[in-house]
């Protein structure tokens, strides 16, 4: 467990023990400024030691995981973030109102149709609000913790560089991986460990470790290129030795193309590692190179690990505390029902905005917000504001369970509930584990 610590003037310090700073709160040397992650201001001038901090990125459509480790292996802080995935949706839900709008008598709307240029650089609204979350989610971080410099991870491998190896990067060049080594582990990857024989050939049962077989042998002018290179299991391999691939199938060779690099990664290693850049040094790195690390310091799969690995400072075994964070949306604009509620008395003729979408409800003085987080004390749980429904609330869990305390209702009294801390855009719950 860790507190983290702001200086005097806002500037991120090494986070302390909480016993630590529970003395700094104590003797009024110190503030409490966020709750989530707990962090305090120090209130007198503190010259404040600082070590090298690294933050690991394993950047994800869905999934980012961030670890931040100091040189010496100590983690300060990791964490799991669950993107949202309703861009899309919510942008042409937008789109399709819209059009609906202008064949119907509504307000006037001046007519727009020569503003319709896309800027260079564009990109679709659910890519950027990833890059842009990426982004958001290690600024923010930058400003509880002095991070030194970043390493992403922008996908799985080098694939420009395997396909042309004059573009290179860095640790293409330098790393133990270079060569046909790699492009060995590529092709395996791209095969998913299957034996390209085994249905093939039949009669001839898979053995041994998965290799690489060249469907034009080399001795017959073949190359390494990854089109020109199959998983197959050691067996076969030595049964085709130099044999062509109609020979030995009977077949004709497949057109192997090349391992789809998933768009987003290549976008993420051209958009997001320059906008990193204004935070702190940012190098980037790939998948390849980092699960051998990860596998070498026998930690098991998962965003929070990968970004661990990413990092490539050896982690010290100790207690810690990893958060789970999940993107929400905050803001519901739409000025009209679409689909008119279950239930309302009369029709919603004065466009009154949907009792669904505010973002507060004030009870005895009380202000209860959208993804405010709450304790339960009748049934001891802790959960986030989802929704309101006139003076009562929606409470769910980071999973997005409703936590409900009737069996008959699923809305709670505000009455029931204790604030904890309000939210913006992200809620976060804490989980601890042994490293
Ligand atoms: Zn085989």
């Amino acid at each position: 467990m860790l507190v983290f610590v702001v200086n005097k003037h806002g500037r991120p310090l090494m986070p302390c023990r909480p016993s630590k700073a529970r003395k700094l709160l104590k003797q009024g040397k110190a503030k409490i400024v966020k709750y989530e992650p707990f962090t305090i201001q120090l209130l007198y001038g503190s010259s404040g030691y600082k070590q090298c901090c690294t933050a690991g990125i394993d950047a994800g459509n869905k999934n980012i995981g961030i670890a931040v480790t100091t040189d010496d292996g100590r983690i300060i802080y990791k964490a799991q973030v669950i993107l949202r995935q309703d861009i899309k949706e919510n942008i042409e839900t937008k789109r399709r109102l819209r059009r609906s709008r202008r064949n119907r008598k509504t307000r006037y709307r001046k007519p727009r149709f020569l503003n319709r240029k896309r800027k260079n650089g564009w990109l679709p609204p659910s890519i950027t609000a990833r890059i842009d979350a990426h982004y958001n989610i290690i600024k923010k971080l930058s400003k509880i913790i002095p991070i030194t410099n970043i390493i992403v991870e922008v996908g799985q491998f080098d694939t420009q560089a395997l396909i042309n190896p004059n573009i290179q990067g860095k640790e293409y060049q330098n790393g133990d991986m270079k060569g046909f080594d790699s492009v060995k582990e590529y092709v395996k990857i791209r095969d998913n460990y299957q034996c390209h024989y085994a249905k093939l050939r039949p009669d001839i049962p898979c053995s041994g470790k998965m290799t690489v077989d060249h469907i034009i042998p080399k001795s017959k002018g073949g190359t390494d290129n990854p089109t020109n290179l199959v998983c197959c299991c050691e067996e076969h391999n030595r049964q085709k030795d130099n044999l062509l691939y109609k020979e030995f199938t009977g077949k004709n060779p497949p057109a192997i193309r090349n391992f789809k690099a998933t768009a987003f990664m290549n976008v993420l290693r051209d958009y997001l590692v320059p906008k990193l850049q204004e935070i702190a040094p940012t190098e980037y790195t790939f998948g390849l190179y980092t699960r051998r690390k990860r596998k070498e310091w026998n930690l098991e799969k998962s965003h929070i690990n990968d970004a661990i690995a990413i990092v490539g400072i050896k982690p010290r075994q100790e207690v810690s505390v990893s958060y789970y964070i999940k993107q929400v949306r905050k803001k519901k604009r739409s000025l009209h029902e679409e689909i008119p509620r279950k239930g309302r008395s009369k029709p919603n003729r004065d466009a009154k905005r949907n009792e669904k979408n505010i973002k507060k409800i004030i009870t005895n003085n009380n202000c209860w917000c959208l993804w405010d987080k709450v304790y339960i004390p009748s049934i001891d749980k802790i959960g986030y504001i989802s929704g309101f429904t006139g003076k009562w609330v929606y409470v769910q869990d980071i999973e997005g369970n409703y936590l409900r305390i009737s069996e008959k209702y699923k809305q709670i009294n505000p009455k029931e509930l204790q604030l904890i801390c309000r939210n913006n855009n992200y809620i976060s719950q804490q989980f601890i584990s042994t490293l």
